[in-house]
């Protein structure tokens, strides 16, 4: 079938200009700190296989410095596009919502400078997908939207263990209802997320999908053990390895009540060493939030074990995670939890909480083990079962290689383009035609 969609005449599958929005903060800025993980991993690499497969993605994200030039193309048909909205200096994001109408009259300028319109929006994280919301009517384009987190889960996850989360304001989550209601299609991590977002927001609605989270097969491979703990100077004590934004959500303190147990009951020879990769690290030496955790685990008595490797370009975390022994993801909550399937692409088994995504890759005994968050002499016990049993281990690590090949970038670009076609195929579809139907859940 062929539709003029205002573009231009063409197969209404057609999908030639995407634009992304991330507006807090870049895809391309250094994983690891505290505003710049998984989303920032998945916007990038998502382009990425766009552009290659020959569609044209314009990354809209907000400028942060003077010296940010308008436009800087980063590779096969992707340029990032930076905005002006709101003081050209960082911000924290819950301060952003007041420039976001600036951020899509500029987007909207930028659009008509360029002579350029876009087949499909795809917005991450509710500030962008306000933009998106706003944006969308006015090129008449389809929005797909990405939550990454939702504010009603975040909050809930913090009340579940006590903790303050003084972050999730209602607006937050009224502006993430509204968008669960607006948009033409939501795309969720797995079946949970949906789940979820039906429960706390109320809304049943055909419109969200299930597509998992990709990762870079090429990158994200088995290596040479022995060479990755040599390269990186670790001795012979087993390493556990935490990678990730160092945010409460991400359940350090957990992390280190484990640690600090396993050590207790560890006598095989030298204790095990927690390795823990992101945060910042200054010519002083750590940063605020990594001096944080060490004064915690110096008043458990466990500081002497554990390394501070502060954040790694994404492309030195294959050594790392060859390096290790296990993965640890002791996480309060992770929407889907890339770190985890990164670690198991790798061939090295899991320990993770029992919660958001990670049920979906990590599976007790096959790939690693779950626990609840915060069961410390659980998360010690399973940890030092695999240590210790070389058999259990080589088990593990093949079954995490398997697992980990369900989550290449193929597969999942594949399944979003399938859903972009839909979206654009709903939106020209007249009214009581016939529209493509998406056979991609
Ligand atoms: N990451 C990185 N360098 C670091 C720390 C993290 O490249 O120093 C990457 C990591 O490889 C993963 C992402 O940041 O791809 C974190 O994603 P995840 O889903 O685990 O957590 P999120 O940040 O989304 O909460």
């Amino acid at each position: 079938m062929v539709l003029d969609n205002g573009r231009g005449t063409g197969d209404f599958g057609n999908i030639r200009r995407v634009a992304m929005i991330s507006v807090h903060t870049s895809p391309f800025a250094t994983p690891g700190g505290k505003d710049a993980g998984g989303l920032n991993v998945y916007v990038r690499e998502l382009s990425r296989q766009l552009g290659r497969r020959g569609i044209a993605v314009d990354v809209f994200t907000r400028r942060v410095a003077a010296d940010m030039p308008d436009v800087v193309p980063v590779g096969d048909n992707v340029r990032i596009v930076y905005i002006t909205a709101g003081p050209v200096a960082p911000l924290p994001k819950d301060d952003l919502f007041p420039y976001l109408g600036a951020f899509a009259s500029e987007m909207a300028l930028f659009g008509l400078r360029d002579g350029v319109s876009y087949d499909v929006i795809h917005s991450h994280y509710y500030l962008s997908g306000w933009v998106a919301h706003l944006l969308g009517r006015y090129w008449a384009a389809p929005v797909v939207q990405m939550f990454h987190t939702l504010g009603a889960l975040k909050k809930d996850a913090a009340r579940a263990v006590g903790a303050h989360d003084g972050h999730e304001s209602r607006q937050r989550i009224e502006i993430e209802r509204r968008l669960i209601g607006e948009v033409d299609a939501i795309v969720a991590a797995n079946a949970r997320e949906r789940a979820e977002m039906t429960w706390w927001y109320g809304q049943h609605t055909p419109k969200i999908h299930d597509i998992p989270c990709g990762i870079d097969l090429d990158l994200f491979q088995p290596g040479d053990r022995a060479a990755a703990r040599a390269a990186l100077g670790f001795d012979a004590a087993p390493v556990l390895l935490f990678v990730g934004r160092i945010d409460p959500v991400k359940g350090l303190e957990f992390l280190l009540d484990g640690y600090a147990a396993l050590r207790a009951t560890w006598t095989d020879g030298s204790p095990p060493r927690l390795v823990i990769v992101g945060g910042d690290l200054t010519p002083a030496g750590l940063g605020d939030d990594l001096a944080r955790i060490h004064a915690q685990a110096a008043a458990k008595g466990i500081a002497d074990g554990i390394t501070f490797a502060g954040s790694q370009p994404h492309e030195r975390l294959p050594e790392y995670y060859n390096a290790a022994d296990l993965v640890v993801v002791p996480s309060r909550y992770e929407s889907f939890g890339l770190v985890a399937v990164e670690g198991m692409a790798c061939g090295t088994p899991v320990v993770a909480s029992r919660v958001g995504g990670l049920p979906y890759t990590v599976e007790d005994g096959i790939n690693g083990f779950l626990m609840p968050y915060g069961a410390v002499d659980q998360l010690a016990a399973a940890s030092a079962h695999v240590l210790r049993d070389p058999a259990l281990w080589a088990h593990l690590s093949a079954g995490a290689i398997t697992t980990a090949q369900r989550f290449g970038w193929e597969q999942v670009t594949e399944r979003i383009l399938a859903l972009y076609r839909t979206v654009v195929a709903q939106r020209l579809a007249p009214v009581g035609g016939e529209i493509a139907v998406y056979a991609g859940d």
